[in-house]
């Protein structure tokens, strides 16, 4: 069992500071512009377990608000003075070494989860990390509104795997948004359930990464978005055993030249059929 934080809860210090005329003295803490969704997607998993570890034992304490930024003292080795904006969480300082390197640590991570949480104890569900595309193994058909939502997430999930035209600068700015975008794709898919609709939107995604690759000026060169199509086909190829209608929706994938050879197991499959 996780020990509770030492210091008051924010929601209490909210009650404690809220007069009885119904309007606050002050305004504790503004609203971050992210929520836990953002910094679960965007954190590598790694820090992301360590800052819940952080969290979770008490080691964030002393947190206040100070004009666009929370600080805090987070405790460990040693105690670290730590801010992170209310805007971007990866934006902020960290007397740790490699706060003092610009790199994104786990007392950022661990300050950003109590700003996100306001103190209160994370879920299961709220720790899970899915950063790998796995199969539901479940068997139905989606609703027309579920079909629209589904389309909106993969739309907006999409708009973080963005070209590359900057500067070396910006280099490591881009790969992380490419990293994310494939962290809500891979959570997105891993929901879906099996059936021959679900393959084809599955089969669209694969072609439109494609694009973004092959004309859409992407630079995969960490390998992140083929790394997220590899686990699409091994996705698709589950569909194809656990529901053999699916195949169907890989013909797409033999009418053009592809310059990336993912397809291949599933035009196998597809052959190997007819
Ligand atoms: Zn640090």
């Amino acid at each position: 069992m996780a020990k509770k934080p030492k210091q008051p809860k924010f929601y209490e210090r909210a009650i404690k500071n809220w007069p009885e005329d119904g309007r606050p003295r002050e305004k504790l803490f503004m609203h971050t512009t992210y929520d836990l969704n953002k910094i679960k997607f965007a954190t590598d998993e790694a820090t992301f377990k360590r800052a819940v570890g952080l969290y979770e034992s008490g080691k964030v304490t002393e947190v206040e608000q100070l004009g666009g930024y929370y600080s805090a003292l987070v405790l460990g080795t040693k105690s670290y003075r730590v801010s992170v904006s209310v805007r971007n969480y990866k934006h902020g300082h960290c007397t740790c070494y490699l706060g003092e390197k610009d790199t994104l640590c786990k007392h950022m991570v661990a300050l950003a989860l109590y700003a996100v949480m306001e103190g209160k104890p994370l879920s299961d569900k709220d720790k899970q990390l899915s950063h790998h595309a796995e199969c539901s193994e479940r068997r139905n058909t989606l609703s027309k509104e579920e079909l629209v939502t589904i389309k909106r997430a993969i739309a907006e999930s999409m708009r973080y795997i963005k070209p590359y035209r900057g500067s070396s600068r910006t280099w490591f700015a881009n790969q992380d948004s490419l990293r994310e975008g494939c962290n809500r794709l891979s959570a997105i898919v891993s929901d879906f359930p099996v059936s021959r609709q679900v393959a084809d939107i599955l089969v669209k995604l694969l072609l439109r990464l494609e694009r973004k690759l092959s004309v859409g000026g992407v630079d995969d060169s960490n390998g992140i978005v083929g790394g997220l199509a590899g686990e699409l086909v091994a996705l698709l190829e589950e569909f194809a055993r656990i529901d053999p209608l699916c195949i169907d929706a890989f013909e797409p994938l033999c009418r053009k030249e592809y310059c990336f050879g993912w397809e291949e197991p599933l035009v196998r499959i597809l052959d190997e059929r007819s």
